[in-house]
């Protein structure tokens, strides 16, 4: 049987040893969210919004304790890490309030007939769940799918386990029946063959591409529904308009949040030529204003990279991209796991760090000479998460979005995941969509009801 260890990554300390789950376990917990219905009282749609209600409450109650558990097993910035859990209890807030209206059965006068379309659950959804942010992933998940009748398995990151057990913690303490939400420890090889079984009737994945190809197979065999948010590699393009010393401001918080370890971070800044230069001083400045360092301490900015492996990548990046012909413009270096912030100029899109995912603070900066050549370029990437437009002429920007393969186009902010909103990517980002109405829909039957 595999153990599972949280590492913190900032002192190498071993915070626990957590056991998978062994096969009788395993078959308990899906047996017992196979069977509970959402027709039964106990799991009707007033006691799961109720629940919701209290999962808001329990969030804001046990936000220090939450927050410290994220920030030590993955390193998250504690100020970071306390925001993560509040926007989890603003996503309960928001579907506590929206769901009635998503789930309504709406009704059609067909004239001769009536016709109702009405959103029932599938079953027993997995879900599998990256470490980047070890509570907001689950909750976009697994929050609206709860709420239209469905029952959660979970998988979560392997380095991410008091996250896991304080997730089936609160979602026990809310006043769900114990099988609407089963954390499991497993083996990427026992998920295969989950996936296989009749009683699991979809999956939702966040991670790596990687992952999703593997995982989108097998599902795709079983023909089952599939929610895949994967990989990005968000161009942030400072149009001529650009005013670029608050675009400096804003692209740094645009990557450095999490220490560049989120999906939608910006990672290619793609500069109009008039305004490269003095864009690489003003985040030059910007950038030395962060200090890395212990993700507690009130001081620190941006903490550790979550794993070894993940730093050891980062830098073979760096130093493939400047073998190429990048040039180093700041930090590419740092004690441990950190890594300061980082800046590469003269990018173009043969070099690594543009044509991988980059999962670290690196920013990528390369210019263009005209806008049509940005879109080429902010279009060549195998990913389309997301893109943030950055000018004074909103019109001009507005009149471009749609020529953008990307999930997401941001007109003067950085591509952020909003609950009131549909969030999801195309190409190798993945398909699907969670947030917003959709995301309640994702793992629904719309069924047609039609009475003569
Ligand atoms: P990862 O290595 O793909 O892991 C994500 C989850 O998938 C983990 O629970 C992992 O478990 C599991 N997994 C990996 N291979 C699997 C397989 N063959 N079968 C079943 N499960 C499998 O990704 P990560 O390093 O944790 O997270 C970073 C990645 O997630 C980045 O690519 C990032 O862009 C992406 N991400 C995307 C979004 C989005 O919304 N689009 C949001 C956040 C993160 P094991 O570790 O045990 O393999």
């Amino acid at each position: 049987m595999a153990i599972y260890k949280s590492i913190n990554p900032y002192n190498q300390e071993l915070i626990g040893e957590f056991p998978e789950d062994l096969s009788t376990e395993l078959e308990a917990k899906i047996a017992a969210a196979h069977s509970l219905s959402p027709l039964e009282d106990h799991y009707s749609f007033p006691i799961r919004r109720k629940a919701v209600q209290n999962l808001a409450g329990l969030l804001r109650e046990r936000k220090t304790e939450l927050a410290v558990h994220i920030c030590d097993e993955m390193g998250k910035v504690l100020k970071e890490a306390e925001a993560e859990v509040e926007k989890c209890a603003w996503l309960c807030d928001y579907y506590y309030e929206k769901s009635p209206e998503f789930l309504a059965d709406q009704k059609l006068d067909l004239g001769d007939a009536q016709a109702i379309r009405r959103y029932e659950a599938l079953g027993v959804i997995l879900g599998i769940m990256p470490w980047n942010f070890p509570l907001w992933q689950v909750f976009r998940f697994a929050v609206p799918a709860i709420l239209a009748g469905n029952r959660v398995l979970l998988k979560h990151a392997p380095n991410c386990n008091l996250s896991a057990d304080d997730l089936q913690s609160i979602f026990d303490d809310a006043g769900l029946p114990v099988a609407a939400y089963s954390a499991v420890r497993l083996s990427n090889e026992t998920v295969a063959e989950l996936l296989t079984d009749a009683r699991i009737k979809g999956v939702s994945l966040t991670g790596s591409e990687k992952a999703g190809r593997t995982v989108a197979e097998i599902a795709g065999r079983e023909l089952k529904p599939q929610v895949l948010e994967l990989g990005g590699s968000n161009a942030f393009i400072l149009h001529s308009s650009a005013k670029v010393k608050a675009a400096a401001q804003l692209a740094s918080s645009a990557l450095l949040l999490n220490a560049g370890q989120s999906c939608i971070a910006a990672k290619r800044f793609l500069v109009h030529e008039s305004l490269y230069t003095e864009f690489i001083q003003e985040l030059k400045a910007v950038f030395s204003n962060y200090s890395i360092g212990d993700p507690k301490a009130s001081s620190t900015s941006i903490g550790p990279l979550a794993r070894p492996d993940l730093k050891a990548n980062a830098l073979r990046q760096i130093e493939e991209s400047l073998a190429q012909g990048a040039k180093l413009e700041l930090g590419g270096k740092g004690d441990g796991n950190l890594l300061e912030p980082t800046i590469l100029s003269g990018v173009n899109p043969d070099m690594t760090v543009f044509k991988e995912e980059v999962f670290a603070p690196i920013a990528s900066i390369m210019s263009y000479a005209d806008f049509e050549e940005a879109i080429a370029i902010s279009n060549s990437s195998r990913y389309g998460l997301g893109v943030s437009l950055i000018g004074e002429d909103r019109d001009f920007m507005l009149s471009q979005a749609s020529r953008f393969e990307e999930g997401a186009v941001f007109i003067n902010d950085l591509v952020k995941s909003d609950p009131r909103l549909p969030f999801g990517g195309v190409k190798n980002s993945g398909y699907g969509r969670e947030l917003g109405p959709e995301g309640i829909h994702s793992f629904c039957n719309l069924k047609t009801i039609y009475l003569k």
